[in-house]
């Protein structure tokens, strides 16, 4: 057989496989204190008790006779998608129809999949540093060509750093897709409603498509950053939009995510004028056979009044830590970034140390992990990320101990 080489050429030293392999050759040798963990984007906290309640209600009724259902609709029960429309976007003015919600199992696989609407020889942007997904998912079809020292051969990458603000400079040579997380992982930076609404200017002027990842919405405080691209003018034509319940009602374990694509995104090909809603329709017809009943019950509590409720107080939890993260770290006199907006909080390396040299400096001296810039690209070289996914008290233990070692 011939076997898919890009997939086989793929880098190997997977970022937090590396991560916890020199924690593990640390743990051998006794560390003074237990070690603290900032360093993985998965919450720490419970489902809440009416999300939890509303998931298990609708398991038992998948044992009754009247209860059972077989397959659900591929794009979502419309309890799911009404509940969407009328919480996340309606609040915004943002009108959107049942037609453009499609339920998915993650906005990983959403994210990872969306590159199947484009052509094999697409030109594809990301941001730089960058969740590394966008990029992985291009490079094993192929579309990137082959591994670089920093990258691939046909991928652009728009470096955001502190010098720009941490939003990316547009290329003239516009690509045919650009992927954009706002609230952004790893900067844990949000896009201002007029750097989203330059970018959006861009992408119509040069068809470029945005795939928008919003999994960290629900932790904006700041009220200039939109929660959405589609309060920005024109998104509707240039944008999808990737949403998730894992970030916020903690749904990493349930898996549920929703993607949004607009009735006017639409490309011309062979002189046919396409909906890219109608292609994700029919891939999704092809490959999944939907979200499970419970999942999508526990999802739509998580949006009524008592579920959001409760979500905001999982939410300010996170936000209080990366409040203490900031503060103390800040006040150490590192410069940091991000934390507002955001469970993540960046820090830049002190004395010019490398990402990696950083984290092995806290690993042995504070012993705290976190992950180093680097990994998650060249742009990302000299910084750091700490998480707010943990308890208060070891947020602040671990915040004492960087402060007594840098
Ligand atoms: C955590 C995260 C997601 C959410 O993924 P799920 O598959 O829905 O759990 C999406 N995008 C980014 C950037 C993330 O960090």
């Amino acid at each position: 057989m011939r076997i898919n080489t890009h997939l086989a050429d793929m880098n190997k030293a997977y970022l937090f496989a590396e991560i916890a392999a020199r924690v593990a050759e640390y743990s051998k040798e006794q560390p003074p204190h237990e070690i603290i963990r900032l360093g993985i984007g998965d919450v720490t906290l419970p489902l809440t008790p009416h999300v939890a309640k509303a998931f298990s209600d609708a398991a038992l009724s998948m044992g009754t006779p009247e209860g059972f259902r077989g397959y659900p609709p591929y794009e979502g029960y419309d309890f799911l998608l009404d509940a969407i429309i009328r919480n996340d976007y309606a609040p915004l003015g943002v009108t959107i129809g049942r037609d453009e919600v499609f339920v998915s199992d993650g906005a990983k696989s959403d994210t990872g999949n969306i590159q199947e609407l484009l052509s094999a020889d697409a030109r594809i942007a990301v941001t730089d540093p960058v969740y590394p997904v966008y990029v992985d998912s291009n490079a094993m079809v192929g579309r990137l060509g082959k591994r670089t020292a920093t990258g691939y051969e046909r991928l652009v990458t728009l470096p955001c750093t502190a010098e720009n603000g941490f939003a990316p400079d547009l290329p003239e040579d516009a690509p045919d897709a650009l992927y954009l997380c706002s609230p952004n992982n790893p900067t844990g930076m949000a896009l201002t409603r007029k750097q989203l609404g330059h970018i959006v200017n861009w992408a119509r002027a040069h068809g470029t498509l945005i795939v928008f990842d919003a999994a960290y919405k629900a932790y904006i405080t700041d009220p200039d950053v939109p929660h959405s691209i589609f309060e920005i003018e024109g998104a509707r034509e240039c944008a999808v939009e990737c949403c998730s319940f894992s970030k916020n009602a903690g749904f990493t374990g349930v898996r549920c995510a929703y993607t949004v694509i607009p009735r006017e995104l639409t490309a011309t090909a062979d002189g046919r004028t396409i909906r890219l809603g109608d292609l994700w329709r029919r891939r999704s017809e092809s490959r999944s056979n939907g979200v499970s009943y419970p999942v999508q019950c526990a999802a739509a509590a998580s949006l009524d009044d008592i579920g959001r409720a409760e979500i905001n107080a999982l939410v300010s939890h996170y936000l209080a830590n990366a409040c203490i993260i900031l503060d103390g770290l800040k006040q150490a006199g590192l410069t940091c970034y991000g934390g507002v907006n955001s469970p993540y909080v960046w820090l830049k390396t002190p004395d010019g140390m490398s990402s990696w040299d950083f984290f092995d400096m806290l690993l042995r001296k504070a012993q705290v992990v976190g992950t180093p810039g680097a990994g998650f690209g060249a742009a990302g070289e000299g910084y750091f990320r700490l998480t707010a996914f943990n308890s208060e008290e070891n947020t602040r233990r671990a915040v004492e101990r960087i402060i007594s070692t840098i």
